[in-house]
């Protein structure tokens, strides 16, 4: 055996380097055709669910679904410190919940999916140590027995004499050892970490290609990395990555810019491996504005940040979805209005056409077409999606919805069927304000003459005249000729016209007579259609509600 061979067994004595040939030559099971893509998501389970995330998931899966091919997930836990213990299930369900699904990796319950796994990134620790072993031998990567202590001195050293600091050159000092000395260490159970022998150089530049942003010249990498960390034998993110993405046949990544600056190292780690790297894209983090300034949607900051923010505040998934969309290609919005009744999915998303700058975050614009997709189901479909999130997010709310099935769909119907379709909705969490004065434990009377200004008497004479229009109330268009004659009656103009040209000769227009009926009838000036409520509440509650003025 050579003294190599003894070297790498020593570092790695359980690890098998035969197995590595045959997940190689799996890769070409894919049998991909031209153009197909596969994608991946690669979250790690430290924390909540970022909507940055969402968007990510839903950015990988549109591509690879568009091109006929596959978007894995893939859960990089090789950080063991920073793992949450439901981190896992907390990414699968928010997915789920978010109709995102992917055609490879761990599910919620059951086996994995896909013939490429383990796709959980604690799972592959025999196939990361493989090739580590296999780079020892092969003298492109090497043991490094520096101690926290060591580094910091050097790190030290290196910003005294203000040089770039980091584990390189003459400043890597393991990677000079001799192999019999990197023996006797082994033999005499020192801890280690398995770095990569960079052989590029910062004076020299190389081409880096990004989809998004282009080709750029920056400086070859030099750092002798850490491919395996010593706390605990896993990858660090570089060489799990560089090693899944070749195992699964990757074809394009795409990840947060952060990750910009280390592409580097990443394409000399494919080179030193001897393999094809994918394409890259790296995207900007969403940002959001804080006062003039913009900055990226902050996890400790941001409430919504959380995706489960978006989900409690009852916006519909249909809704987050069509949002994130509009974030990624800004000619989504052309797209929605010249094909209003599309899905989603027939949008196509174009990599290319993603900010490189960072889209920025705008709850206006996600509560306006928010509005308009719970504006586009039926009474029967919104009234289910409501049910569904207050079952989860409002138990004052739910009994209610539950067991007035009948009559909040009547509600929920208002004006739905109409060509111009009501978008009074803007979300499920405030469904129940919205809709309160159906109810009369919700529902308190305002005094009229206190918010209308107006003198007790002509109150009265405006409510009893439209009470004694009720009688046609079954009747929508009598009953309207009988509104606009109690108008008149009660001194107000049903007459627009009339009334404009000479406003001082009546108490108000037909709508502020309206005006006056709706406060007193639901407590607020604007609503949806006054019949239909009507119609809804029943008469009797109609006039019990205007009664209490009169
Ligand atoms: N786990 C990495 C992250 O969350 C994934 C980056 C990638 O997609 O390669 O940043």
């Amino acid at each position: 055996m050579s003294i190599r061979d003894q070297i790498a067994d020593l570092a790695f004595p359980n690890a098998n380097i035969d197995m590595l040939q045959a997940l190689e030559e799996k890769i070409a099971t894919r049998n991909l055709a031209p153009g197909q893509m596969v994608t991946r998501m690669a979250p790690s389970p430290t924390g909540f669910v970022h909507l940055g995330s969402i968007y990510m998931g839903l950015i990988n899966t549109t591509l690879a679904r568009q091109s006929g091919g596959v978007c894995m997930l893939r859960i990089e836990d090789t950080d063991q410190k920073r793992q949450l213990d439901d981190g896992i299930a907390q990414i699968l369900t928010a997915f789920h919940t978010l109709h995102i699904h992917f055609g490879e990796g761990p599910v919620l319950e059951g086996a994995e999916k896909g013939d490429f796994g383990p796709y959980i990134q604690s799972h592959r620790k025999d196939i990361y140590q493989a090739y580590a072993k296999a780079l020892i031998r092969d003298g492109k990567a090497y043991p490094c027995f520096c101690s926290s202590e060591e580094l910091d001195k050097v790190r030290d050293e290196q910003t005294l004499k203000k040089e770039r600091t980091g584990y390189y050159g003459k400043y890597a000092r393991c990677r000079d050892l001799s192999d019999a000395e990197i023996l006797q260490k082994l033999q005499a159970g020192a801890s280690f970490v398995v770095r990569i022998r960079s052989n590029g150089s910062h004076e020299n530049r190389m081409d880096v290609k990004d989809i998004i942003r282009g080709t750029r010249s920056v400086p070859q990498n030099d750092m002798d990395a850490i491919i395996i960390k010593a706390s605990d034998g896993l990858p660090t993110y570089h060489f799990a990555h560089v090693i899944d993405d070749h195992l699964m046949g990757t074809t394009h990544v795409l990840r947060g810019d952060e990750w910009f600056p280390s592409l580097p190292l990443h394409m000399e780690m494919f080179y030193i491996m001897g393999w094809k790297a994918p394409k890259y894209a790296h995207l900007s983090p969403i940002q959001k504005m804080d006062g003039t300034a913009k900055r990226k949607l902050s996890k400790r900051k941001d409430p919504e940040a959380n995706i489960e923010f978006f989900l409690e505040q009852g916006y519909p998934v249909n809704a987050i979805l069509e949002y994130l969309l509009n974030l990624a290609n800004s000619d989504f919005e052309d797209w929605r209005k010249k094909n209003p009744a599309l899905p989603l999915a027939d949008f196509a998303l174009d990599l290319k056409k993603t900010s490189p700058s960072g889209a920025l975050f705008d709850l206006d614009k996600l509560n306006s077409i928010s509005r308009r997709i719970i504006s586009e189901y039926s009474n029967t479909e919104a009234y289910d999606l409501a049910l569904a999130w207050a079952e989860r997010f409002s138990p004052a709310f739910y009994p209610r919805m539950a067991n007035e099935a009948s009559y909040i769909k009547a509600i929920l119907n208002i004006e739905r069927e109409n060509v111009r379709r009501r978008k009074d909705i803007t979300r499920w969490g405030t469904l129940q304000d919205d809709i309160s004065y159906f109810f009369d434990d919700l529902f308190t009377a305002p005094d009229l003459a206190t918010v209308t200004g107006k003198n007790p008497d002509v109150l009265k004479a405006v409510l009893s005249g439209f009470m004694g229009a009720l009688e046609h109330a079954t009747d929508r268009d009598a009953w309207w000729e009988a509104t606009k004659a109690a108008t008149d009656a009660a001194g107000f103009c049903s007459d627009t016209k009339a009334y404009k040209a000479n406003p001082d000769a009546f108490h108000g227009s037909i709508a502020d007579f309206m005006k006056i009926v709706r406060l007193a009838l639901i407590g607020r000036e604007d609503s949806p259609d006054v019949h239909e409520i009507m119609m809804v509440m029943g008469l009797e509650k109609v006039k019990t509600r205007l009664a209490k003025h009169m």
